[in-house]
């Protein structure tokens, strides 16, 4: 008897945003902490101020989300309008873009050279052959082959504001940077009006403003395929960071009882298959967490952990299928799951 197919699309936040008892005030004092709710990049953006309450702090909000609908317009590559769609129809001739694509597409080149090619956004063509989001399946094997042999980060071309492609066959996607990039630029923009304490949470990447009234902020990580929504593996603390987190239970599909998930290796065009459920970066900024999360996730436990240890300004937290946490030099760990920066 043929053995029966099932898929499933199963998304969820790996990383989340802990309350503490001071944030959960039920009095309505205007130091509790408010959060604003806006659907873009096809995941949820929340935005909590923390900081006194401020007048117009709705327009400012406001203005946050337009920002995000802005880049949604720019970066992601199901927008028909988008400007990444107009180099993915004609690879060839590319288009003139926005400075922000130029930039965060330059970018991209650049974190793929760093990860040698473990990230590396030309990967594009795969992952449409995989469907994650809308029709998730697993392709042919001749196909994926075929796709693999363009999948190369050395084969954008970047000048004059136009970015383009060396083959017709060739396509960009920048799902696994482009919300750290916007988080960033949503960070720039609060600080910019004088917002001093908030977290901003764009589908699941954090980004801290300052501190959470002196305290650091608590940031959870899930464990791993847990039942409950509220078990977590470990607490980050932190005041002033990213926290971004790429792990195969946070969008994937089951098919014949195996996981399919949405990282996939460019040596091979599968989703990686290494004895990690997730990577964790700690840095200053999300775009490079973004990256940086996606390509140690890609390089395994030990190229990762090493990668990581040797580089300036990041920090990591790998777990293993045995639910064990494996912590880069720069951090610590108590007998409550909670981890610290050393030294800060
Ligand atoms: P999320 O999008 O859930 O935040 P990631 O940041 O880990 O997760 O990025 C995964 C997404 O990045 C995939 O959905 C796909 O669009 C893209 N991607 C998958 N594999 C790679 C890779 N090796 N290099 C660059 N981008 C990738
Ligand atoms: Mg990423």
């Amino acid at each position: 008897m043929k053995e029966k197919r099932i898929s499933f699309l199963f998304i969820i936040f790996t990383i989340t945003v802990l309350l503490t008892a001071c944030d959960a005030a039920s009095d309505n004092t205007s130091n509790a902490p408010r959060t604003y709710t806006h659907f873009c990049f096809d995941t949820v953006f929340q935005l909590t101020f923390y900081s006194s309450y401020q007048e117009g702090e709705q327009n400012i909000a406001d203005t946050a989300f337009q920002m995000c609908d802005k880049y949604d317009q720019l970066f992601n590559k199901y927008n028909k309008e988008s400007e990444l769609y107009r180099i993915n129809s004609h690879p060839l001739t590319g288009a003139k873009v926005s400075e922000e694509t130029f930039e965060l597409i330059s970018d991209s080149r650049y974190y793929a050279g760093l990860t040698d090619g473990a990230f590396d956004i030309t990967i594009s063509p795969v992952t449409d052959l995989w469907d994650i989001n809308k029709n998730p399946h697993v392709p042919k094997k001749s196909k994926i082959n075929k796709a693999l042999k363009y999948v190369n980060y050395q084969d954008i071309i970047l000048k004059n504001n136009r970015v383009k492609l060396s083959y017709p066959t060739q396509s960009i996607d920048l799902g696994g940077i482009a919300k750290g990039y916007v988080a960033d630029q949503l960070k720039d923009f609060l600080e910019s009006k004088q917002i001093s304490s908030a977290i901003i949470n764009l589908g699941g990447n954090i980004l801290t403003i300052g501190n959470n009234q002196g305290e650091d902020f608590k940031i959870g990580i899930k464990k791993p395929f847990a039942q409950k929504d509220d078990e977590y593996s470990a607490t980050i603390h932190i005041r002033d960071k990213s926290v971004v987190t790429s792990g195969i239970y946070e969008r994937y599909f089951e098919e014949n009882n195996k996981i399919y998930h949405h990282i996939l290796d460019p040596e091979t065009g599968y989703p990686v298959e290494n004895n990690l459920y997730s990577v964790t970066i700690i840095s200053d900024r999300s775009e490079e967490g973004d990256a940086l999360s996606t390509a140690t996730f890609v390089m395994g436990l030990e190229k990762g952990l090493s990668f990581v240890n040797q580089s300036e300004g990041i920090e990591a937290v790998f777990i293993t299928k045995d639910y064990k946490l494996h912590l880069s030099d720069g951090l610590t760990i108590n007998d409550k799951q909670e981890i610290h920066i050393t030294n800060e």
